[in-house]
C-alpha cells in the first residue's frame, strides 16, 4: 500500500507543491472552524496521503532517550515504536494516518472501500476537555492538538477518545525532567490537521498529494452540505457530522458504516467505524471537564514554565 519517497515527491510535483486553501477556507484559517469531507467511493488506497504524512511531519516526530526510566509501578509499561517506524498499516506516534479497507457486498454489488483513518478533529473533544493536564486543546478553527512539550503521556486522551486514536511513545517529552519513574510515561501523537499549513494558508499534506481528489477542506457548515449533497447523489451513507456530538472529519460512502465496520480489521491503533453517542454528555465526563478545566489550565500554565526553563537549560549547555 505504501509508496516510495520518490513517487510521494512525483505525486507532490504532479499536484503542485504550494496547493493554497480555498478562499472559504481561508476565512477559517483565520478562525472559522475548518471540516473535511472524504468521499470514500473515490479513494484508491494507493497510499501516497500516508507517505504525504510521514514526510511533511517528520519534524514533530518523536526521537527518544534510552534507556527508557523504568516506571513505578511496574504494570505501567513503555511504548516504543522508535524501531518500527515504517509501519504504516496501523496509527503509531510515527504514523498519524494510514488506509483501512473493507472488502463489502452490499445490495447484490461487491465493493473495495479504503478508509484513510486519522483523528477526526471533534467539535466537542473528549481528550481535550479531559486532559488532566490541559496539554491537549481544540484551536478555534477546529484543529484538536496536542502540544509536545507538556504532554507527560499519561494516556487519558486516548482512553477516553471513543476510538482511542493517541499513541505513546515513551523516552521523550518532559516526565524525563520531572519525575521520570512516576509521572506519564512519554508523549502522546496523533494527526494536527497540518496546523503549521494551514496557519500559512495551505491545505494540509494529505489533501494536496492525492491523485483522486478525495478530501475536501472548508468552513464546517459548507462541507456538511456538501456531504449531504453528495450522500444524495450517489444513494449513500454519511459518518462523523453526528459521532461523538459532531466531528469535523465527514466521511460518505456508498456502503452503509455498519456494514464497513463489520468488515474492517479493529485493535490497536486500528479504529472501529460503528456509531458513537456523545462522550462529553455523559455526566461524569461533562463533571470531570467542568471541576478538572482551571486544575488543566493552571498544570498546562506550570508546564509550559517547566518545559521552557528546561530548554533554556539545554540550550545554555549546547553553546
Ligand atoms: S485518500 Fe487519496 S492519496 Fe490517500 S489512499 Fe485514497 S486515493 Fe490515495
Ligand atoms: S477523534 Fe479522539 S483524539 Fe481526535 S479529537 Fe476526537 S477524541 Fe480527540
Ligand atoms: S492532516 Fe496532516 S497530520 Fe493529519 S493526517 Fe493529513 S497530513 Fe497527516
Amino acid at each position: 500500500m505504501s509508496i516510495s519517497r520518490r513517487k510521494f515527491l512525483q505525486g507532490l510535483a504532479a499536484t503542485g507543491l504550494t496547493t493554497v486553501l480555498p478562499s472559504t477556507a481561508k476565512a477559517a484559517s483565520r478562525g472559522e472552524e475548518l471540516a473535511t469531507l472524504l468521499d470514500l467511493s473515490k479513494c484508491i488506497g494507493c497510499g501516497a496521503c500516508v507517505e504525504a504524512c510521514k514526510e511533511t511531519n517528520a519534524h514533530k516526530f518523536p526521537r527518544p532517550k534510552k534507556p527508557f526510566p523504568k516506571m513505578y509501578p511496574s504494570r505501567v509499561k513503555p511504548s516504543d515504536w522508535s524501531d518500527k517506524q515504517d509501519v504504516d498499516d496501523r496509527l503509531t506516534p510515527y504514523n498519524w494516518l494510514y488506509i483501512q479497507t473493507a472488502y463489502v457486498t452490499w445490495q447484490g454489488e461487491e465493493y473495495e472501500i479504503n478508509i484513510p483513518r486519522r483523528c477526526l478533529h471533534c467539535q466537542n473533544p473528549p481528550c481535550a476537555n479531559l486532559c488532566p493536564w490541559g496539554a491537549a486543546a481544540k484551536q478555534a478553527n477546529g484543529i484538536v492538538r496536542i502540544n509536545d512539550k507538556i504532554c507527560l503521556g499519561g494516556a487519558k486522551c486516548k482512553k477516553v477518545c471513543p476510538w482511542h486514536i493517541p499513541e505513546r511513545q515513551s523516552g521523550v517529552g518532559l516526565y524525563l525532567k520531572l519525575l521520570p519513574s512516576f509521572a506519564g510515561n512519554g508523549v502522546m501523537y496523533k494527526c494536527d490537521r497540518c496546523f503549521g499549513r494551514i496557519n500559512q494558508g495551505l491545505v494540509p499534506a494529505c489533501i494536496e498529494v492525492c491523485p483522486q481528489d478525495v478530501q475536501t477542506i472548508g468552513p464546517r457548515d459548507e462541507i456538511v452540505a456538501k456531504a449531504h449533497k453528495l450522500a444524495k447523489e450517489m444513494g449513500g451513507y454519511i459518518y462523523g457530522e453526528k459521532e461523538n456530538g459532531g466531528t469535523n472529519t465527514i466521511y460518505v460512502s456508498p456502503v452503509p458504516f455498519d456494514v464497513l465496520d463489520k468488515a474492517i480489521e479493529k485493535g490497536p491503533g486500528r479504529p472501529h467505524l460503528s456509531s458513537v453517542p456523545n462522550s462529553m454528555a455523559k455526566e461524569e465526563n461533562l463533571a470531570m471537564a467542568v471541576i478538572g478545566a482551571p486544575v488543566a489550565g493552571l498544570a498546562a500554565a506550570l508546564l509550559t514554565g517547566i518545559s521552557k526553563v528546561s530548554q533554556d537549560k539545554q540550550g545554555d549547555k549546547d553553546e
